[in-house]
């Protein structure tokens, strides 16, 4: 039944920020911090629809949940990471904690307001910002001169699952990552994970001790590297007694230059790169084992994100037979498990969907431009953080090959100096648009699928603003050229439009 006017909550009064930062995850409070840090006069709020920070590393609750990049860089800039470079969600959620107490962040967000619609009003130079509280079911009105989109890139409610034949059938649960239920009784049972991402390389040794076996189907295999959870230069620079801050940029710039190098080589030199990951794997596993079929990807190194496997766990409980890795592709499922289409089958107590996100564009927000509807696809993207014909808005978007939060801090940089430029401008209005040297420009996907292709990302293209041939109007994923160009970059060059 529709909602009435009687019984629908009364609105609040309308509050009034400069900047409302939607999202407190990692972006969000990378927002907050440099708002605060950066621009102290400077009025704000961040809402987030979830009843507490973290965004990505509160959502994923499932068993053994861990980064897969280093908290070196996955970390920020300003606050020094002291664990190992792998951390798990509770680690990662502690040291974002850490961050909102120390810099007095926390009277500044809201949890529990989910934002609904975001209207853009020129005559008052101001976003409307309608969001609805989650626990009262209360609607909240805010005014915000600025609109910071740290909302993330996939659907928190609910994960990605295909729609195969049959799963309606299968007798057992079938449980997305995403959604981990606390009472899932894996003690002894026969469990399915399909797919082979970090999710999965991340849950199968959690697991595979209680379960009575594991099989990992995977459509097609992934990348990953191995290594112990621990990195000897931070070791050796703490035998040194160097503050926290040093050993944190040293090690950081390391692993930059590091991963710069490699990213470089896989681009180059792709082949040798995949044989010597490949490699890597097989030394890890049990002799005569068919890397071939279950460990040696179609696609070159870095296409997709590599998945780092601390203390190679994964590979010890496949050698372990406590999970086995099957590469076919499923035909349907029937009451006790999956038909595969080799003919094949297997039987499960339970499945687990590791099949990834559905892409959110703008966090499923009613956007709308002067009573326009705001189509994200029709625009181009500036620099991979503002939208032509979209005013005084800016989004976090991070890197996928290199840690989200490295672009995370550079965007907060350039949004803070773009603030300022305002205020010394005496403008309200920034907007991008094609310069009239842009204007035959060849336009083309968000990102190039030569360039990066996984899933989410290959389904949800068409949503996404497009990309132009100048790096002003690119979503580049390289952190080496943007942390030069980000601090460098011209806001009078014609791409900003000031009113
Ligand atoms: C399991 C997993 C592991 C990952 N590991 C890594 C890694 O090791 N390294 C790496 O670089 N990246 C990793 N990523 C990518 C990761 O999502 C980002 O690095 C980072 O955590 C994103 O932070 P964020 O704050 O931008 O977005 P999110 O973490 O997605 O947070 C966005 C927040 O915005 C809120 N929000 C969205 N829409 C609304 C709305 N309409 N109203 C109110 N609130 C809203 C959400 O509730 C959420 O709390 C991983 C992702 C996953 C899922």
């Amino acid at each position: 039944m529709g909602r009435t006017a009687e019984t629908d909550p009364p609105e609040t009064a309308v509050e009034h920020v400069d900047v409302l930062v939607v999202g407190a995850g990692i972006s969000g409070i990378d927002a907050a911090y440099h708002l605060t840090t950066r621009r102290p006069g400077t009025s704000f709020v961040v809402l987030d629809a979830q009843e507490s920070f973290g965004g990505t590393w509160l959502t994923h609750r499932y068993p053994g949940i861990r980064s897969d990049s280093d908290l070196y860089t996955f970390g920020y800039g300003f606050k020094p990471w002291t664990g190992p470079p792998i951390a798990s969600a509770e680690e990662i959620r502690s040291y974002l904690g850490e961050v909102i107490e120390e810099n007095d962040l926390g009277r500044h967000i809201r949890y529990g307001h989910r934002i609904d619609s975001a209207s853009w009003l020129s005559a008052d130079n101001q976003w409307r910002i309608q969001a609805t509280r989650t626990d009262t079911g209360e609607h909240v009105g805010f005014t915000a001169n600025f609109l910071w989109m740290c909302q993330g890139y996939y659907r928190h409610s609910e994960g990605y699952t295909p729609d195969w034949p049959g799963l309606d059938r299968f007798a057992g649960p079938v449980v997305h990552p995403q959604t981990w239920p606390e009472d899932l009784d894996l003690e002894g049972k026969q469990v399915v994970v399909i797919g082979s991402g970090a999710t999965a390389a991340t849950l199968v040794p959690a697991i595979a001790e209680r379960c009575g076996h594991v099989t990992v189907l995977q459509r097609s295999p992934t990348y990953f590297y191995a290594g112990p959870n621990m990195n000897e230069l931070a070791d050796m620079l703490r035998l040194l007694d160097l503050p926290e801050e040093w050993v944190h940029e040293i090690v950081r710039r390391k692993i930059l230059l590091d991963s710069h190098a490699l990213i470089g080589l896989s681009l180059e030199e792709p082949q040798l790169v995949k044989d010597e990951l490949i490699k890597m794997v097989a030394d890890m596993l049990p002799e005569g084992y068919d890397v071939e079929t279950h460990f040696t990807p179609t696609y070159d190194p870095w296409r997709q994100r590599v998945a780092f496997v601390p203390d190679g766990d994964l590979f010890a409980g496949i050698s372990a037979g406590q999970a086995t890795m099957v590469t076919d592709h499923i035909e349907a499922f029937d009451e006790d498990g999956i038909v595969l289409r080799s003919g094949s089958r297997i039987d499960a107590d339970v499945v687990i969907t590791a099949t990834g996100f559905d892409l959110s564009v703008l966090g499923d927000i009613d956007f709308t431009i002067d009573g326009e509807p705001l189509d994200l696809a029709q625009t181009v993207s500036y620099r991979g953080l503002m939208f032509t014909g979209v005013p005084n808005m800016a989004w976090i978007f991070g890197y996928f090959r290199a840690s989200w939060t490295l672009r995370a801090d550079i965007t907060c940089e350039f949004v803070c100096r773009l603030l300022d430029h305002m205020d010394d401008l005496a403008v309200h209005r920034v907007t991008p648009h094609l310069r009239p040297e842009d204007a035959d420009m060849e336009l083309g996907d968000w990102i190039a699928e030569e360039n990066f292709n996984p899933g989410y990302l290959k389904r949800s293209m068409h949503l996404m603003p497009k990309r132009g041939d100048k790096h002003e109007w690119q979503h580049s994923q390289d952190y080496w050229a943007e942390k030069v160009l980000f601090p460098e970059a011209d806001l009078d060059d014609g791409c900003l439009a000031y009113e």
